[in-house]
């Protein structure tokens, strides 16, 4: 949250993030070399940022990044790639229409090969335990989440765990090989995927699970909410932990409807990718609430 924005209405209490290592409180802000761009999908760009070398930049799997545009204004995204490759972020860029980073990066007008990063950011981070998992990404949530998957396949870190991903339609799916290549990584582990010409299969030690919000007729996989297939496939979620990270709706009917279902408040994870804070439609609720 931002703290120069909110007001408490009541008593609050503050839980925080405890910082384990000097190098976790290490916010460094650096430039970054446009290595790569690939086009993902339709409307989602690879941006792959080189890292000076003789600057380490420790991250933790599911944390983010801020990109500094001119006038001090910054612009979040995840790191999609694993701890261990610190030296190239990837990051997955959801073109909006009207964005001032995003379009840029997409008609290749980005001023220059250099950008200005700062991180790592953000307490959405894997932590380490024996509960099974339930990672439920929206769209380019799925970003943060595999960085946290492949921190643990890197790693050989066994736990059990599903990976729901909510998308419109199947050209979204951008990122269905990389899983089922991870998947196909963990295979000693009895991995089934989900795909979409697969039946779903009921509980394997990692699923895969991608769900279409607006398929198409000849679609064979799950339909409708990511949400709404996690609570149709789980009855009860009081054993769960759950990572969630994409659109702040999703986020929400996550946190309401899983605690509803048994999951504890305290284990869910979220990162809601929201606007940037000086964009326009921000700008204009902002300016709404204070009226
Ligand atoms: C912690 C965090 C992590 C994030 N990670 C990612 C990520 O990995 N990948 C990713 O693509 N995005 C991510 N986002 C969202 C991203 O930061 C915003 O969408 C950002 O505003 C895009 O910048 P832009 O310059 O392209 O668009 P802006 O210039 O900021 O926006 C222009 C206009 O587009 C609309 N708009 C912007 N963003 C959205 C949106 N998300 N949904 C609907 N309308 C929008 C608004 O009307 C806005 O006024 C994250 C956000 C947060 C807070």
């Amino acid at each position: 949250m931002l703290l120069c924005q909110a007001r408490a209405r009541s008593d609050v209490t503050i839980q925080t993030f405890a910082v384990t290592t000097p190098e976790q409180a290490l916010i460094k802000r650096l430039p970054a070399r446009i290595e790569r761009v690939l086009p993902l999908s339709h409307d989602v760009m690879g941006l792959y940022l080189k890292l000076p070398v003789a600057e380490a930049f420790p991250f933790e799997a599911g944390q983010y990044i801020d990109i500094m545009l001119a006038g001090g204004r910054r612009r979040s995204f995840s790191i999609a790639s694993a701890p261990q490759d610190s030296r190239l972020l990837e990051l997955h860029v959801r073109r909006v229409a009207g964005g001032e980073f995003s379009e840029s990066l997409f008609s290749h007008t980005v001023r220059s090969a250099l950008l200005n990063i700062e991180g790592p950011l953000g307490q959405f981070v894997y932590r380490a335990g024996a509960a099974p998992m339930l990672l439920v990404g929206g769209g380019t949530g799925i970003a943060p989440l595999l960085s946290i998957l492949r921190h643990l396949v890197g790693n050989g870190i066994e736990r059990e765990m599903a990976v729901y991903w909510g998308v419109r339609s199947e050209r979204d799916l951008y990122a269905l090989a990389v899983l089922e290549e991870l998947a196909g990584r963990a295979g000693a582990r009895r991995v089934e995927v989900a795909g979409p010409r697969h039946a779903d299969v009921a509980t394997p030690s990692l699923r895969i699970v991608p769900v279409l919000s607006e398929p198409a007729p000849g679609w064979c996989g799950r339909r409708g909410f990511v949400h709404e297939a996690v609570l149709e496939d789980i009855n009860d979620l009081h054993k769960y932990e759950v990572y969630a990270a994409g659109p702040p709706a999703m986020v929400a009917a996550v946190r309401s409807d899983f605690t509803a279902r048994g999951a504890a408040a305290h284990r869910i994870f979220f990162d809601s990718f929201d606007y940037a804070p000086d964009s326009p439609a921000r700008q204009r609720s902002s300016a709404a609430t204070k009226s």
